[in-house]
């Protein structure tokens, strides 16, 4: 049996002490799980009706890319600040130590109907951050997907007025 969960290496203390890390390039590497896993998430996302997808950085663009040609939808990039060249829009977060933030491309979401692509839900501030600049932009969240989800710590908790999916629950 192929098992998606099986296939993503657990690193304990990474990047620092106390981080299970859940490290999807062992998954990525296997043609056979990584097939899989976009087979599910396709899967997932027929029973939505979506425009445009956007894929948080990094890890996110790699599912959000196939899966926006899949559907042929839109695929737009939610970024870390300053490296998008055109008007963006940005909302900052908490993290455990300091503040990040996250952009977008105004244009590029303002009226669209978005699901929203990452590949590990942790305390949700990412996500939370994604969908609220989202609508800054005008657009509607319609539903976020994430290839891992850290079910202890509650992180869909952030956005539980938006529908969440999560393939591996660990
Ligand atoms: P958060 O905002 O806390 O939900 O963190 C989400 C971002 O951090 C995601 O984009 C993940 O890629 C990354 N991340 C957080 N915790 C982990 C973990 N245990 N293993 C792998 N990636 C993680």
């Amino acid at each position: 049996v192929f098992d998606l969960k099986s296939s993503i290496a657990v690193v304990p203390d990474f990047p620092k002490k106390g981080i299970m890390f859940r490290d999807i390039t062992t998954m990525l590497k296997d043609p056979k799980y990584f097939g899989m896993c976009i087979t599910d998430m396709v899967d997932c996302l027929k029973k939505y009706d979506f425009d445009t997808i956007v894929g948080i950085e990094s890890r996110g663009f790699i599912f959000a890319s196939v899966l926006a040609h899949k559907f042929k939808v839109g695929l737009v990039l939610a970024r870390k600040p300053g490296k998008l060249p055109r008007e963006t829009e940005s909302q900052s977060f908490s993290l455990e130590y300091g503040k990040d933030a996250i952009e977008i491309h105004k244009s590029d979401v303002e009226g669209r109907r978005v699901v929203i692509i990452d590949d590990v839900l942790a305390t949700g501030g990412t996500i939370e951050a994604v969908c609220k600049v989202i609508e800054k932009c005008d657009g509607k969240v319609e539903s976020i997907l994430t290839l891992v989800e850290l079910v202890e710590l509650n992180g869909k908790k952030k956005f539980k007025k938006y529908v969440y999916d999560s393939l591996v629950k660990v």
